[in-house]
């Protein structure tokens, strides 16, 4: 049986968005991403938006309540399974998560992680900031998203290997390549 209720991880920069739009056509799941989530969220000036704004334009994380609160909501609506983009970033989200999916009689099939060079992710974001000019895409905030995905999410990789859960597939070269890898490690 292919996998169908995945977390991804990776750094910024890492494919984590791109592969998922690529999944969410070949599974036919939705993708659910806390980083569109707050970006809509501060466009739209509510009250989460109001707070994550400035932490999200410092590269810093929005608090965990906030994002377990936003995550949790989508997860009740995807019952055939979900691809989970940005989330969770912290033990503790991972944590959170683990207990959601249980109160939802459900578990995870999989920790689908995309690694990469960080200098090439680097480049690939400087990039991105001319294509989309995200507020967060300038270079001071790209290197403090860094540091805080090496502090902060780096950990999860041995949370979920202890589990059994963890799938390391290299993100680098194009998206056809790493979408060959994904689906060969998904066995979809
Ligand atoms: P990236 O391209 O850096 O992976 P995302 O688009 O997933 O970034 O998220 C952008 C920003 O939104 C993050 O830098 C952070 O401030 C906030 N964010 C998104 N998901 C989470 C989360 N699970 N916990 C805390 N903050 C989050």
């Amino acid at each position: 049986m292919s996998a169908s209720r995945i977390v991804l991880l990776g750094a910024p920069g890492a494919g984590k968005g791109t592969q998922a739009a690529q999944l969410v056509e070949q599974l036919g799941i939705p993708h659910i991403s806390t980083g569109d989530m707050l970006r809509a969220a501060v466009a739209a000036e509510t009250s989460v938006g109001l707070k994550a704004k400035a932490l999200m334009d410092a590269g810093q994380l929005v608090g965990d309540d906030i994002v377990i609160a936003i995550a949790e909501d989508r997860l009740g609506e995807a019952k055939k399974g979900f691809i989970l983009d940005g989330f969770p970033r912290t033990l503790a989200q991972a944590e959170a998560l683990d207990g959601l999916l249980e109160k939802l009689d459900s578990s995870l099939d999989c920790c689908l992680a995309l690694t990469a060079d960080t200098e090439a992710v680097v480049e690939r974001l400087l990039k991105r900031a001319e294509i989309e000019g995200r507020a967060d895409d300038n270079e001071e905030t790209i290197r403090e998203r860094m540091k805080v995905y090496g502090e902060q999410t780096a950990p999860l990789l041995a949370y979920y290997r202890e589990r059994g859960l963890l799938v390391e597939v290299s993100g680098m070269g194009t998206i056809e390549a790493v979408l060959g890898r994904v689906l060969g490690a998904l066995d979809a």
